[in-house]
């Protein structure tokens, strides 16, 4: 069986599991992860089934980073004072859902979040 077939992110893509779409364009949709790391966490994932970042073709890197600019910029013009995103890569790295997927952590001054780099 086709591992999108079974793929929780794929579902959300066609509208089996319901959600909050925040954003959408051509090729990918956002819509708030389940555990809100901070207020506004959201999540854009390309429409088609990419395990990772290196399953995904480049050619769609300028309309992602499109996607999250207007992602971001929406929530500061709610009050976020800055945001940061993250992308996990292959179990090692963190990744817990094989369909790739860019975190977008809007941040407020004090707001107590620590990312570690
Ligand atoms: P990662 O560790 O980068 O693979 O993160 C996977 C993220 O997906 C986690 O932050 C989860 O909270 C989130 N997540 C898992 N299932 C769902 C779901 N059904 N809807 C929204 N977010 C989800
Ligand atoms: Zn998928």
């Amino acid at each position: 069986m086709p591992e999108e077939n079974n793929c929780i992110f794929c579902k959300i893509v066609k509208k089996e599991i319901s959600t909050n779409i925040i954003y959408e364009s051509e090729n990918f949709i956002c819509f708030p992860d389940k555990n809100q790391k901070v207020k506004g966490h959201s999540l854009i994932v390309p429409k088609k089934h990419f395990v990772n970042l290196m399953d995904m073709p480049s050619e769609l890197g300028s309309e992602l980073l499109f996607d999250i600019k207007e992602i971001a910029a929406n929530e500061m013009k709610k009050g976020a004072t800055g945001f940061n995103i993250l992308q996990n890569n292959f179990s090692d790295a963190g990744q817990a859902i094989n369909h790739a997927h860019i975190h977008i952590m809007p941040r407020y001054k004090n707001d107590g979040f620590k990312l570690c780099v």
